[in-house]
């Protein structure tokens, strides 16, 4: 999952990128509104961490203009304003969570988390497929009481398209939901082919594959 940081303290942003990229997220960090507009323009994110505060402006005109055309990213409202007013005006505007400064930064993970299931219309954190059951959080894989063991970068492949069952994903949303910068790994258009042959191998290995379909020049679909 890719998250864009809209932070302007800087040491609070690295404290929250350090641990989002220790449980597995991709993070951009923007310090302006200005930032913040330019990088959503560019890439397209799983959510948003946004502070209000900001020195160009208040983190509700990002907001407000992203609104309009990243309906499908998660945003979670982070500011040290405690006050009513805010948040009942963050969650009007399409906000989808608040988070209160200082906040502990598991209970930002799994506010994402929760958020990010809700979206794609899972409620619990394990999702049961064709005899596989995906521990979201914890990165696993098992098909019955068998363990099955990807890389990090296999499972990311596995959950992105589960997530989004049933929908084409190109080769390059997958590039970009999941290694975040494109231009660092356009070079090699081959890479993503190879993570995800390696990953229907060894779920191969347990059941035939049918419903996990390579679409031709295009990317990927699991059906559900
Ligand atoms: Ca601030």
């Amino acid at each position: 999952m890719n998250i864009l940081i809209v932070e302007d303290h800087a040491e609070l942003a690295s404290e929250i990128i350090d641990y989002l990229s220790q449980n597995g997220y991709v993070c951009k960090w923007a310090r302006t509104c200005e930032d913040a507009l330019e990088e959503v323009s560019v890439n397209t994110f799983d959510a948003m961490l946004l502070d209000l505060g900001l020195p160009d402006g208040s983190g509700f005109e990002v907001l407000q203009s992203v609104r309009k055309t990243q309906s499908n990213m998660a945003v979670i409202i982070i500011t040290a304003r405690g006050e009513l007013d805010d948040r009942i005006n963050g969650l009007d505007l399409g906000a989808d969570d608040y988070l209160t400064k200082p906040f502990a930064l598991t209970e930002l993970v799994a506010r994402l988390y929760a958020i990010i299931r809700r979206m794609h219309g899972f409620v619990v954190n394990e999702i049961d497929l064709h005899g596989f059951t995906l521990q979201l959080q914890d990165y696993k894989v098992r098909y019955g009481e068998h363990p099955i063991n990807l890389t990090k970068k296999e499972f990311d492949i596995f959950q992105y398209l589960v997530l989004n069952k049933n929908r084409v994903i190109t080769r390059l949303q997958l590039t970009e939901h999941i290694w975040g910068d494109i231009l660092e790994v356009n070079s090699d258009s081959n890479f993503i082919d190879v993570h995800v042959r390696n990953l229907r191998k060894k779920l191969d290995k347990h059941t035939t594959l049918e419903w996990f379909e390579t679409v031709r020049n295009v990317g990927y679909r699991i059906n559900v």
